[in-house]
């Protein structure tokens, strides 16, 4: 499959992994839109999260628990910082593997653009 995101899980591509383990992934963002931009990602390949279902609840909750971990880390949970999934073309979607978006390091603003 012809998925970039499937191809970072590989290591076929380089990227700055910052978190891993047997379903999820975490890494810096190519193109970053705050001072910290981090992806964090299932390995198992969702277009949208409009795939994820009834089976995939221990996933989900698992990478809200990767996030938790990250911004222990990174230092940024007192300050704060966001969450985004954007899906298909209105939402933004430009890469269709399911990924959570993680931004911190500057003032967000809502509604976001
Ligand atoms: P979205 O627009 O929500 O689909 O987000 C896709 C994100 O993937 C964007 O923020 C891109 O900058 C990021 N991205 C695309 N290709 C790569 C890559 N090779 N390594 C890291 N991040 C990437
Ligand atoms: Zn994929």
């Amino acid at each position: 499959m012809n998925c970039i995101f499937c191809k970072i899980v590989r290591k076929e591509i380089p990227s700055k992994i910052l978190y891993e383990d047997d379903l999820v992934l975490a890494f810096e963002d190519i193109a970053p839109q705050a001072p910290i931009h981090i992806l964090v990602i299932p390995k198992k390949h969702y277009s949208t999260v409009l795939d994820i279902n009834e089976n995939d609840k221990e996933l989900i909750g698992h990478i809200f628990m990767v996030i938790n971990k990250i911004v222990k880390q990174k230092g940024i949970d007192e300050k704060g910082f966001r969450v985004v999934m954007n899906c298909n073309s209105q939402g933004g979607q430009t890469v269709f593997h399911v990924h959570f978006h993680i931004l911190a390091g500057r003032q967000m603003h809502w509604p976001p653009g």
